[in-house]
């Protein structure tokens, strides 16, 4: 590898520097050292004696940065000489987290830099947390793109993801008196030093205007689109390194900027807020993060958002491909589109409008190479999720893509009419236009008909796709639908966020273990090994600590690390049944009130979430878990045998310290309507075990790990569907419930709200009938599940399936999910 070699300043240093003696090869180190004093001089600007903590980051990243360009450079020129197929990831989000140790790792850096920063007198895990934790994403969806972006860099899959650099990614949520509040994240606020902005990749985005159609004689007519506003897109890198180094792609994200941000002629006639309104109207579309998750967006500018980005990154990609192979005609043999959901559906028209419009290409040609490159992952199945954009809309915004659904939905419901005959119930299901009520485009049919390939992301959730909302779909395109069910990158979720059990597994199973997970099986027969149990037992322990003092430093609330370490954290949403974890702690307290004497197991729920900003119930419960927090904790009978915290601000950060501390992940979703979870694998990789319903991936961890090794309960989805048809009333299953009962009625009494006794009403009216979720309804076989929980705890069982489950989750490596969508969906050889 070629490294810069900038000019040795350890002499800036002075004598105050510490001296100690490094480990490993001292050339690096010694290398590292003074790129990062060059950096703070020449990059920063700044004297080394004033450079704070924020200029150390950037100097350290920015020296880690070289390094990877050359191995970034070579990977595409390399790729591009042997052809290449490439893969190309459109997602609205990713959620990054941050990048330094990800690197640092993957480039088989990080002794080597902890070292250099140390010896500069700089504390690395302080550096380490000066970078901002990019979260341009919501959740689960936007993490499973980052993982993937990683997994197709370790396998040397050539690929780029394409998104949209927001200036600002998901709120800060600070927790103030127990109740969400929402701030705007400032992630670009000091720099970005990962990425490249690319001046020279710049294309136009074109909205609105009419349709002009040209009649030709002995041809088919042609339509032109007269668009009125163009806006631009300006292209930002950031490399992504795959493990061990050897090969990185990049993360193209689109930043929106207005044609002429000066307007002189505006200006001359002193209209300088008329230019500065068309400039923020421009600039308005790569503000913000859409900030809802699995709600309707129902705003025209998440629309804005859409094409944007589809319309930049189809540009780019036909360029790039046009540049290197010179026939548009090949696109399918050397690009795969990947639709991370339905937000980027409008690649199906784009593509046709470019194919067609652009570059002349017949209509039934470009269909077939429309649907030879694209495929389509569905992640939800819920009805109020499933994004529909109205008619009227689409045509004001995007008249010639409007058009073209209309043409292709004529050749698509011909097929249909073929298939269906005389039966227009299926045939108005499969429409690309939703006539009832108010006429709408349904996004997630557009991107399926547009498809050759649409997976579900569990094995359960790609059965109901075939079996419910894409049923009448599935039959008019049989084999369309596979399954891929998701994945986590072990780099972060287990190597980097967890260094000692790394550091054990390798002991235990071999070095080769980082590269080759399926070696974690070999940890199957120490499981019942009491030396080999009391290590694993330790680093957990370790890690608790570790946990238990973030939650004093932030909280101010002491736990105890022997406790058993309870951990729900996700998305606050209704169906996630935050609330039955949150009453089966209210049922706990009053049981432990009741008989203070019995044979407790000392327990902390911890809880982290944050809610859409918009979704009312959802942030009563997150003060609703605040404010039974306040109570349990502070009662003195309760002898710390129950503590209750909600963590605020999650993201992958804290997502890195809380999972290696876990015992107990909760998996409870409303079996039917958790697609996959990823959450439920980075726990369980890091020794948690799982209580959980038959829910999305949840099911396949049961088949890895054993029924042994993970607790199961709770309705199966197609008695929630029954249970749902009999009416949501719960007043039978409640009066039946002593437990329930009495902890519904401690709500309504205030006894968590004192100074507003009214403020839980509607969690208590929802509980007892409203009861959607089945919170009520499964709460008796949730509580029944605990106590066997209480009971393994105290025996030497626990350590055991705590090991069996790292030592059975090789498959729920994201490598996996990657290779998977090679062959299946990609077409892409791996050797
Ligand atoms: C993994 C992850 C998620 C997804 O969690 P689920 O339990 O699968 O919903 C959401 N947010 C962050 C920050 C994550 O790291």
């Amino acid at each position: 590898m070629v490294f810069e070699s900038p000019p040795k300043q350890d002499r800036i240093l002075e004598d105050d520097a510490p001296i100690r003696p490094e480990s490993g090869d001292d050339d690096i180190v010694a290398e590292i050292k003074s790129a990062i004093l060059s950096k703070i001089v020449l990059a920063a600007g700044k004297d080394v004696k004033r450079a704070n903590i924020h200029d150390w980051y950037i100097a350290a990243a920015l020296t880690l940065r070289d390094r990877i360009v050359y191995q970034w450079l070579q990977s595409d020129r390399a790729a591009q000489r042997r052809g290449d197929k490439r893969v190309y990831y459109l997602s609205l989000e990713f959620l990054i987290g941050r990048l330094l140790t990800d690197a640092l790792t993957n480039m088989s850096l990080m002794g080597p830099f902890r070292t250099a920063v140390e010896d500069l007198g700089i504390d690395f895990d302080a550096l380490r947390d000066a970078e901002p934790d990019a979260a341009l994403g919501n959740g689960g969806l936007g993490r499973l793109a980052a993982c993937f972006m990683e997994s197709m860099a370790t396998l040397a899959i050539p690929a780029r993801g394409y998104g949209i650099r927001y200036e600002h990614g998901l709120f800060r949520q600070i927790v103030s008196d127990g109740w969400q509040e929402e701030f705007p994240e400032q992630w670009l606020l000091s720099g970005n030093p990962w990425e490249f902005e690319r001046g020279d990749v710049v294309f136009d985005i074109q909205y609105g205007g009419h349709l002009d159609r040209i009649e030709q004689t002995d041809k088919p007519s042609r339509t032109l689109w007269i668009p009125d506003e163009t806006i631009q897109a300006v292209a930002y890198d950031t490399p992504i390194v795959g493990w061990r180094g050897h090969h990185v792609n990049a993360l193209r994200l689109w930043s929106a900027r207005a044609v002429d941000p000066m307007r002189l002629d505006t200006f001359n006639n002193g209209d300088h807020l008329g230019a500065m309104s068309e400039m923020a109207r421009a600039e308005a579309i790569s503000k913000f993060l859409y900030p809802s998750d699995e709600t309707p967006a129902g705003r025209a500018l998440r629309l804005r958002q859409e094409y944007f980005f589809v319309s930049a990154s189809l540009q780019d990609i036909l360029d790039r491909h046009l540049h290197s192979d010179g026939d548009i005609r090949s696109l399918p043999s050397h690009a795969a589109i990947q639709l991370n959901d339905t937000h980027p559906s409008l690649a199906v028209p784009e593509l046709m409008r470019l194919l067609v419009d652009k570059y002349q290409i017949g209509w039934d040609d470009a269909w077939d190479i429309t649907t030879r490159t694209i495929s389509y992952t569905n992640h939800t199945l819920l009805p109020e999720a499933l994004e529909t954009w109205q008619v009227e809309l689409f045509e004001r915004m995007l008249p010639r893509h409007l058009d073209i659904i209309y043409r292709i939905n004529v050749d698509h419901l011909a097929a249909a009419e073929k298939h269906f005959g005389a039966d227009a119930r299926s045939r108005a299901s499969v429409s690309l236009i939703d006539e009832t009520g108010g006429r709408r485009v349904r996004m997630g049919h557009l991107a399926f008909v547009g498809s050759h390939r649409i997976n579900g992301v569990s094995a359960m959730h790609s059965e109901l796709m075939r079996e419910t909302v894409f049923a009448d779909l599935n039959s008019l395109y049989p084999g369309r639908i596979t399954n891929k069910t998701n994945g986590i990158t072990f780099r972060r979720w287990l190597h980097q966020c967890n260094p000692e059990l790394t550091s054990l597994l390798q002991d235990a199973c071999g070095a080769a273990v980082l590269d080759e997970p399926e070696r974690l099986r070999m940890l199957e027969p120490l499981s019942d090994d009491r030396a080999f149990q009391q290590r694993f037992q330790a680093v957990k322990r370790a890690n608790k600590i570790a946990l238990a003092q973030t939650i004093a430093s932030q909280l101010g609330i002491v736990v105890d690390p022997s406790a058993l370490f309870d951990v729900q954290i996700k998305r606050i949403h209704e169906y996630k049944r935050q609330l039955l974890n949150a009453i089966e702690a209210v049922a706990l307290y009053q049981a432990i009130l009741a008989n203070p004497e019995g044979n407790w197991t000392p327990r902390i729920k911890i809880f982290a979430g944050k809610a859409a900003a918009s979704y009312r119930q959802a942030k009563l419960i997150i003060k609703f878990i605040n404010d039974i927090g306040n109570v349990i904790n502070n009662d003195p009978a309760i002898r710390d045998l129950l503590k209750v915290v909600f963590i605020p601000n999650y993201n992958v950060s804290a997502a890195e310290i809380i999972v290696p501390a876990s015992d107990l992940s909760e998996q409870i979703s409303t079996a039917g309507m958790e697609a996959s979870g990823t959450g439920n694998m980075k726990l369980a990789l890091n020794g948690a075990i799982t209580i959980g319903t038959l829910d999305g991936a949840n099911i396949e961890i049961l088949e890895h790990v054993g029924e042994e090794n993970i607790f199961i309960f709770g309705m199966k989805a197609d008695e929630v569907v029954q249970r749902r048809a009999m009416g949501l009333d719960a007043t039978g299953i409640i009066s039946s419930s002593p437990m329930l009962t009495g902890v519904i009625e401690a709500i309504e009494r205030g006894v968590f709200s004192p100074d507003d006794p009214s403020r839980f009403a509607p969690i208590a009216h929802a509980l007892r009938f409203l009861d959607h979720y089945l919170v009520s309804a499964d709460f008796e076989d949730y509580y029944r599940a605990q106590r066997a929980v209480d009971m393994k705890w105290h025996s030497p069982e626990w350590a055991r399936s705590s090991i069996l489950n790292v030592a059975r989750m090789a498959w729920f490596s994201s490598d996996r999910t990657i290779r998977e969508y090679a062959e299946d969906i990609w077409n892409i050889p791996l050797t």
